[in-house]
């Protein structure tokens, strides 16, 4: 297993939409066995900046199923809610570096841009923003910032491989700041993730198409790229992926170490299960297993 330049830090970064179910616990159990077996830190932080989507006691209740799994962070948990001035200043560098600029349009009008747009598709979420504003507002107040983003980004993860996203013309310059004050999830991710010293990002499959514009950010801010490792995703009976947004059961935790047994399957583990064995001695055998995984692939 190659050893790390830095120390190990890695982390579960829920948004409290709603409680964990079984989709996000694999996530949360692949990053803390992660750095478990790399004798690393693992770390716990609220994504909480899209307030009216996060219910009163949502990220609390989210901090307890990790607790009743055994799943304790190393450091108390950040949330991100608390942290605006750090985006402001990041925000406030790249608009100094001229890489962030101001945007004046509404949805409808880059929806209507990008209608006369031939051979760009909302392929990643959001529509390919076309430019209008990256040479000025001509006098309109600006009600978004953006990122200027240049061509393609190549990145490997490690559990799919190489991958490649032409960030110019499948995203375009994506939001920074949204027209309605908040912070866009990729620059709170990319500072908090640079702030924590966050050597290794394990999470789910579904985020794997962020990556690169979290890439050109941290190139953008002049912060080191993190490893990745994108963790299959669980999907409901109708093929639907789980998640807090579709309104996925919240995980059953009358038997935590049934629900980490099962996470562990589904990331490829195999625990034996000796009856009364508890979930410290679960997680223990499970990082045991997670290590062996990573010596024999470096092998
Ligand atoms: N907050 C994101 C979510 O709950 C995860 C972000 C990340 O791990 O980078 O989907």
């Amino acid at each position: 297993m190659a050893t790390p330049l830095m120390p190990y830090r890695g982390r579960f970064a829920p948004s409290p939409t709603g409680p964990l179910h079984d989709g996000s616990l694999v996530a949360a159990l692949a990053s803390w066995l992660d750095a478990r077996a790399h004798g690393g830190a693992w770390l716990v932080r609220i994504e909480d900046v899209d307030g009216p989507r996060c219910p009163p006691g949502a990220a609390e209740f989210i901090l307890g199923q990790l607790a009743a799994l055994g799943l304790q962070p190393d450091e108390p948990p950040v949330w991100q809610s608390r942290r605006g001035e750090l985006y402001q200043a990041a925000l406030d560098r790249l608009i100094a570096s001229g890489q962030a600029y101001g945007c004046a349009c509404t949805r409808a009008e880059i929806a209507a841009a990008y209608e006369r747009t031939i051979g760009l598709r909302p392929k990643h979420g959001e529509l390919v923003y076309p430019g209008t504003c990256r040479g000025g507002t001509h006098g309109r107040p600006a009600r978004a910032w953006r990122l200027r983003v240049h061509g393609r980004i190549d990145w490997r993860d490690r559990r799919l491989g190489a991958q490649t996203q032409d960030v110019a013309t499948e995203v375009g310059d994506f939001v920074l700041k949204r027209a309605d004050g908040l912070w866009a999830y990729q620059l709170a991710v990319v500072v908090d993730d640079a702030d924590q010293g966050i050597t290794d990002i394990v999470r789910g499959e579904d985020l794997a198409d962020n990556t690169p514009r979290q890439i050109a950010l941290q190139q953008a801010l002049g912060l080191p790229t993190p490893r990745y490792l994108h963790t299959p995703l669980v999907l409901a009976p109708d093929g639907h992926k789980l998640s807090k947004q579709n309104g996925a059961a919240a995980l059953d935790l009358s038997d935590p170490v049934a629900r980490l047994a099962e996470a562990a399957q589904r990331l490829g583990l195999r625990p034996d299960l000796p009856p009364g064995i508890t979930t410290a001695d679960l997680l223990a055998r499970l990082a045991t297993h997670w290590r062996q995984a990573l010596e024999s692939q470096a092998a």
